[in-house]
């Protein structure tokens, strides 16, 4: 069994299982059967560490198609995700891809790797889903209800789910206290702003995220409201900066920042960086 996943209880029947340095999934029980949301790094075997959690059946939900949340993907039959990011989902992550963009430079600033870990043999090849997920969509756990929102912004099919038992919102990358990236091809900062106007209407006690502090107060909805309206009415001064090997602007709010897309830039296509 390995250890890479540290697992932590959030809540009852809410378990964070944190790769660390890297990302955190949660595994969210019923009675019948739990849902993993999403499925880290696919370092190393994430299954065996949900199995050390609950031997219930478990369906997996990806709140987006980006490789860090679906690595594990291919231990699990039941998947699902955005409609519009099925083709996405499927694409292949190439280990030469992987180590360049990511273990190489993980390796050099001292972020931890499984001791085990073999970079090169490390792909991503997710299954195709088994189901698409559409707001408004419920997911019975079982004496248990998760609801399915669509927040795009992040990516056009992010989607979020909300714990009718906790009132926890698992948002994936769509809110953080650090950076928002909405600078990918596929994001759209005005569809960001939609997104969180829906959020703050609604009954939200806590945002559990999938990157740096994983649980966060319901108002880092406003604040990341907050952020996201003053670039799109450009009252938020920006700065140039190179991100995954292209040009973005970055702007600062504190603790928050937002990446946005250059003006005439379509954004970074991480489609033609994994090819
Ligand atoms: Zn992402």
């Amino acid at each position: 069994m390995s250890h890479w996943f540290d697992i932590q209880q959030m809540e009852e029947g809410v378990f964070m299982l944190l790769e660390p340095g890297h990302v955190q999934s949660y595994l969210v029980l019923g009675n019948d059967r739990a849902a993993l949301i999403d499925t880290g790094m696919g370092f190393t075997d994430i299954r065996q560490a949900v199995a050390s959690v609950t031997g219930l059946p478990v369906m997996v939900l990806n709140t987006h198609w980006h490789f860090d949340h679906i690595g594990g993907n291919c231990l699990f039959s039941d998947i699902r995700i955005a409609a519009c990011e099925s083709e996405l989902l499927v694409q292949p992550v190439t280990s030469g891809y992987l180590r360049k963009v990511y273990a190489d430079p993980c390796r050099m600033s001292g972020v931890p790797l499984p001791a085990d870990f073999d970079a090169d043999a490390w792909e991503i090849n997710s299954p195709p889903p088994t189901a698409s997920l559409t707001d408004g969509d419920t997911i019975d756990l079982g004496g248990r209800l998760l609801h399915v929102m669509e927040t795009p912004g992040h990516t056009r099919g992010s989607l979020s789910f909300w714990d009718e038992r906790t009132a926890a919102l698992f948002c994936g990358d769509f809110i953080y206290n650090g950076t928002l990236y909405a600078h990918f091809t596929d994001s759209d900062l005005a569809a960001y702003r939609a997104s969180l106007n829906i959020l703050e209407s609604m009954d939200i006690r806590k945002i559990f995220t999938c990157h740096n502090e994983p649980e966060l107060p319901s108002r880092f909805i406003g604040n990341c409201l907050d952020a996201v309206t003053a670039v799109l009415e450009g009252t938020a001064k920006g700065r140039q900066v190179d991100d995954w090997g292209a040009p973005a602007v970055r702007y600062d709010f504190g603790s928050l920042a937002v990446l946005a897309k250059c003006q005439d830039s379509p954004g970074i296509d991480l489609l033609a960086c994994m090819a």
